[in-house]
């Protein structure tokens, strides 16, 4: 039996693994990654981890979001969430740009964010030095902090682990996260006037999907490096656009080796098949609570699929966020044109498709008497039906299916003798 509501949410596969949890209640919530099922929290045993659990599920968008608040104003915005206008652009810096995922947006704004004094620090993830397939949450004040998190990380992290400290530190401070890690947030921010004066603004990037390490695990097969070997590096995207997926490791001797490369589309059709479950069942994979929201422009690709110096789709969602990203064109930190606001859903179809999906996967999911998380505010049975009608039958029977290969109802368990 279930003794607390974090733990039942790791168990029932609610859990995105953002680490607000743990990062609100560090004495009594850890994070640890689980090779398939993600980076997830662990409760202490005992009173103490019961009510910290109790406290932390109220800032847990695993379990519960509420869209209602967000101002919605035509079909773009129930879409794709507070869309205020659209740009595409990149960073003035050359580096940076290089560096960077799609075009260096998110960096070249946290930047400009920190520059400006608009915020004292910026919270993000950045490959862990000691093992390089996981990552960690940090904190940076200055450029070259901010490009240890450059290009998009697929695989699981849990930014929110920083905003414990945040609200301690009580200076302003910037979060970069995923769309669930800026959903939670907002839900501590709401929750915590003190982490409300201090985080300044949120940056959130698009995804389709966390890969579990299993997948990183595969993509160094794939990349060519040889087994056990001891991996110092390993990059998913960034060096041109969209970049390649390239490791580097030390061999016996000591003797220090690039991997093969292999192109992102490759990539990423590897990496995806490890997506964490919660992923299927996402409904915000744009980051409708974010400031700001930067993407790919997949509408205008690069050529024959060939790196190019990289170009990032950004979206303000609020007042604040627009007033920056302004602000740094204004500036010359950000090279943009303005786009029509629908921009985001020629750029995204698989994401608007996914969208779709979501209310029958949900119904799989109830139909296996499995919990799903509480959603207040989307239409997502209109998505749904707006679907073609063998999208729609696939949502459900694909579900489940899956829900019957991969044993879904078995909680899950992140430690031997973990008490679920
Ligand atoms: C798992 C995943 C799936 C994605 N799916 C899509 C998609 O379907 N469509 C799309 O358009 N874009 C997707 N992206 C986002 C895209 O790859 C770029 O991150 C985005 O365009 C910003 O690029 P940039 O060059 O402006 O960012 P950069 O300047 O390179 O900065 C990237 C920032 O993202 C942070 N970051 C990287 N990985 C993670 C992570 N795993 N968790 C939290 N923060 C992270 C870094 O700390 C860094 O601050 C995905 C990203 C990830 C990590
Ligand atoms: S707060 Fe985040 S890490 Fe904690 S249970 Fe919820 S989704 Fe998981
Ligand atoms: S798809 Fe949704 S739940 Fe999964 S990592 Fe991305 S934002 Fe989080």
């Amino acid at each position: 039996m279930t003794t607390d509501p974090i733990t039942r949410a790791v168990a029932c596969n609610l859990c995105t693994g953002c680490g607000a949890c743990a990062g609100a209640f560090p004495e009594a919530i850890r994070m640890i990654e689980h090779p398939v099922h993600g980076r997830r929290p662990v409760v202490a045993s005992g009173p103490a981890g019961r009510a910290a659990a109790e406290a932390a599920i109220g800032l847990c968008a695993g379990a519960e979001t509420d869209h209602t608040a967000l101002p919605r104003r035509d079909a773009v915005d129930e879409m794709w969430g507070p869309v205020l206008a659209a740009w595409e652009g990149w960073a003035a810096d050359p580096e940076i740009r290089y560096r960077g995922s799609s075009g260096g947006a998110v960096t070249a704004l946290a930047l400009f964010a920190l520059e400006t004094g608009a915020v004292d620090s910026v919270a993000h993830i950045a490959a862990s030095e000691a093992d390089p397939l996981e990552n960690v949450a940090v904190q940076s004040t200055n450029r070259a902090g901010l490009l240890r998190g450059s290009g998009s990380r697929y695989a699981q992290a849990s930014p929110c682990e920083a905003l414990g400290p945040i609200a301690e530190a009580g200076r302003s401070a910037a979060l970069i996260g995923k769309p669930c890690d800026i959903a939670s947030a907002a839900r501590a921010a709401a929750a915590d006037p003190q982490l409300a004066d201090s985080l300044a603004l949120t940056i959130g990037i698009f995804c389709a999907g966390a890969p579990n390490r299993s997948s990183s695990e595969t993509l160094l097969c794939q990349l060519g490096v040889p087994e056990g070997a001891q991996i110092t590096a390993l990059r998913y995207r960034g060096e041109g656009w969209p970049g390649t997926m390239q490791a580097r490791w030390i061999d016996a001797d000591g003797t220090a080796h690039d991997s093969e490369r292999v192109s992102y589309a490759t990539g990423w059709d590897l990496l995806q098949k490890g997506r964490q479950w919660r992923c299927r069942i996402c409904t915000d994979h744009t980051a409708a609570f974010a400031d700001i929201a930067v993407g790919d422009p997949w509408h205008a690709p690069p050529v024959n699929g060939a790196p190019e110096p990289g170009r990032s789709l950004i979206l303000a969602r609020t007042p604040r966020g627009r007033r920056l990203i302004e602000a740094a064109i204004a500036a010359g930190a950000l090279v943009a044109e303005p786009r029509a606001r629908d921009v985001v859903a020629r750029a995204q179809p698989n994401l608007a498709a996914t969208m779709g999906a979501v209310w029958g996967r949900r119904l799989a999911m109830r139909v296996a008497g499995l919990p799903v998380p509480k959603e207040k505010g989307l239409p997502l049975f209109r998505f749904w039906r707006h679907l073609p009608l063998r999208a729609q039958v696939q949502s459900v029977a694909g579900s489940l299916r899956r829900i019957l290969s991969q044993a879904l109802w078995r909680p899950i368990r992140m430690e031997p003798g973990h008490d679920v």
